[in-house]
């Protein structure tokens, strides 16, 4: 074994780095590992969204909040569902982190905070993000980690993933194997262990296991396939979560291919688009208001379709006439990629033609159409909708086939509110603490998409771990 090291981080990312920056003012045995060539993580890729109340830029801004309400929010939009005790520990502390992010450069947005619309909004302006989403927050990291390395208080070693923990006979975490590129394998011993290996959307088949569905997206980060899960499994910690499955709605694949890129994202959001179109699920059906208000409400009417897909069905007049459906496709691109049979587009002159290209019941979707038509020629429609500007009438009609995805791993370790790894029994796993998404997105947000409930979380639990596994040094 290497000499001893005060704390070893598994995962120089969104929980890492942060608990490397702090813990490097308490100690210089700080070792940070990662699987990557690069330090960053999900941030890479991440909206870098996050959610915090009382912040100075709140009080500049005049706006009253606090983490109170900030928890009532994240309660209320997930239903209770979420783990009341670490969302209360994430919506305390979270001001106390941006508050460091601003005063280390981040910039959000100008007109942030703002309540939000991707997800469920809050009921007050506590959300930002920056121009360039999780790499802003990456850009002013990565400056101060690179110093604590530079300065040699931390130590970090990239291509280095991290295989398996070392116990003493009291199943007390005392160390880290390591394995390179190159295969070659360490064991380093450390007082601490902190596992901030992320989720594990990367790994198709585990994600499929602990979830039901198949991994739809690839869009995620290449390296976060689950290693935390299984370290802090093997070392007597527990799983849960998954029952908290959750997916966005809508994005179109590239391709048929599961995992597939994501080609572009659809504006579904009725308070900045309204819908003209139809949706229909596989079996040719309706299943939903489409302009349904809620984002909540719509994310989980189509969870429970089959293979959480549906289809986007309009007329050549919608396509021409209506706000653009996918803000990166003109309709023009639209007919094109239809006309020339790219994958999830298709166009035909009639309802039965287009439903066998699409690969859906022909008889249901003219049916489906009829009833659309006749309810919109009445004003009354029978899902309720009460956007109703055309019926889906005029040749050649198209159809656009939308994947509900999910970029997040609800399933994740158990831990108390010291963050420590516990096993069945409630017992802590001595010396072994996990943040992030290794806790499954499920612990901060339940069974709903809460804003900015995992990018802030997992910095305000890296940088709590950061400040409270070693005293201060002198
Ligand atoms: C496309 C996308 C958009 C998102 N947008 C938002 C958003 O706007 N707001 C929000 O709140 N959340 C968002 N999320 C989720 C959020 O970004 C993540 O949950 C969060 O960044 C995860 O932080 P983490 O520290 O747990 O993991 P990461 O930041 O992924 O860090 C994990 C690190 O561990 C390393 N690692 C993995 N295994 C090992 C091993 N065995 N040994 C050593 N190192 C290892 C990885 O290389 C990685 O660097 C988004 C996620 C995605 C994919």
């Amino acid at each position: 074994m290497h000499k001893p090291w005060d704390v070893i981080i598994i995962g120089a990312g969104t929980v890492g780095l942060p608990a490397a920056i702090f813990a490097a003012q308490r100690s210089d045995k700080i070792l940070v590992l990662d699987a990557a060539p690069d330090i960053g993580g999900t941030l890479h890729l991440s909206g870098g969204q996050m959610s915090a109340a009382g912040t100075r830029l709140q009080q500049e801004k005049g706006i009253e909040d606090s983490p109170a309400l900030h928890f009532e929010d994240v309660m209320r939009i997930s239903k209770n569902t979420a783990d009341s005790e670490l969302v209360g520990l994430a919506v305390n502390n979270a001001a106390e982190t941006m508050d460091w992010l601003e005063t280390i450069g981040f910039q959000p947005l100008p007109g942030h905070p703002v309540k939000g619309q991707d997800h469920e909004p809050y009921s007050v302006q506590r959300y930002v993000w920056g121009a360039e989403l999780g790499q802003s927050v990456l850009a002013v990291l990565r400056p101060q980690f690179e110093a604590v390395v530079e300065s040699g208080r931390v130590t970090l070693k990239l291509s280095t993933r991290a295989t398996r923990l070392v116990q003493d006979d009291n199943g007390a975490v005392t160390g880290v194997v390591t394995s390179t590129d190159g295969g070659a394998e360490e064991t380093f011993s450390a007082r601490s262990v902190v596992i901030a290996a992320g989720g594990y959307v990367a790994n198709a088949s585990l994600y499929e296991e602990l979830s039901g569905h198949p991994a739809y997206a690839d869009y995620c980060y290449p390296h976060c396939v689950g290693d935390g899960l299984t370290l802090g499994l093997a070392a007597g910690g527990v799983s849960r979560g998954r029952e908290h499955y959750l997916t966005s709605f809508g994005s179109v694949m590239q391709s048929y291919d599961v995992p597939s890129k994501v080609r572009c994202d659809l504006e579904h959001w009725p308070e900045r688009r309204m819908p003209w179109e139809i949706y229909v699920n596989v079996h040719g059906k309706r299943f939903i208001r489409e302009d349904e208000p809620s984002v909540d409400l719509r994310e989980h009417i189509l969870q429970s379709q089959p293979n959480v897909r549906y289809w986007i069905v309009c007329d050549a007049v919608t396509l021409k006439e209506a706000p653009p459906l996918c803000p990166a496709f003109s309709p023009d691109e639209i007919k094109i990629a239809a006309e020339s049979g790219e994958p999830m587009f298709y166009v035909a002159d009639t309802i039965a033609a287009l439903a066998e290209k699409a690969g859906l019941p022909g008889d249901v979707l003219a049916e489906t159409v009829t009833a659309f038509n006749d309810g919109q020629a009445r004003g009354v429609d029978c899902f309720g909708r009460s956007h109703l500007p055309r019926p889906v009438a005029k040749a050649p009609f198209y159809a656009i086939r939308a994947q509900g995805i999910s970029v997040s791993g609800v399933v994740g370790l158990k831990v108390n509110n010291d963050l420590q790894i516990i096993r069945d029994d409630g017992t802590p796993v001595p010396g072994l603490y996990a943040a992030g998404e290794a806790l499954g997105a499920g612990a901060t947000m339940g069974n709903a998409i809460c804003g900015g409930m995992l990018v802030t979380p997992a910095l305000t639990f890296g940088r709590i771990l950061g400040q409270h596994l070693l005293p201060m040094s002198g």
